[in-house]
């Protein structure tokens, strides 16, 4: 499934530059993940890139947005 940032999100831009899929944006007051084009990093990398350097623990998953592995996969290979 797509992850989503929730509230404790302070803002840092430590996220946006490693996802691989251009997948987070800057908000306000929050980041953005576009469900759209998160693919929890299947495809790109072992494991989402977001989480491992967000300091605020704030990425979790999107539960509007369960997908299997392979239809990660698939959403990666649509853009790639
Ligand atoms: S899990 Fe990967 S693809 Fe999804 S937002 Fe984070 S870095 Fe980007
Ligand atoms: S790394 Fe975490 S705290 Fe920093 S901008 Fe991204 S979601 Fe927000």
């Amino acid at each position: 499934m797509a992850l989503m940032i929730v509230e404790a999100c302070t803002a840092c831009d430590a996220c946006e530059p490693v996802c691989p899929n251009e997948a987070i944006s800057v908000g306000d007051p929050m980041y953005i993940i576009d469900p759209f084009k998160c693919t929890e990093c299947v495809g790109a990398d072992d494991e989402p890139q977001c989480m491992l350097v967000c300091p605020a623990e704030c990425i979790i998953p999107n539960p509007d947005f369960v997908e299997s592995e392979e239809e990660l996969q698939a959403k990666y290979d649509a853009m790639n």
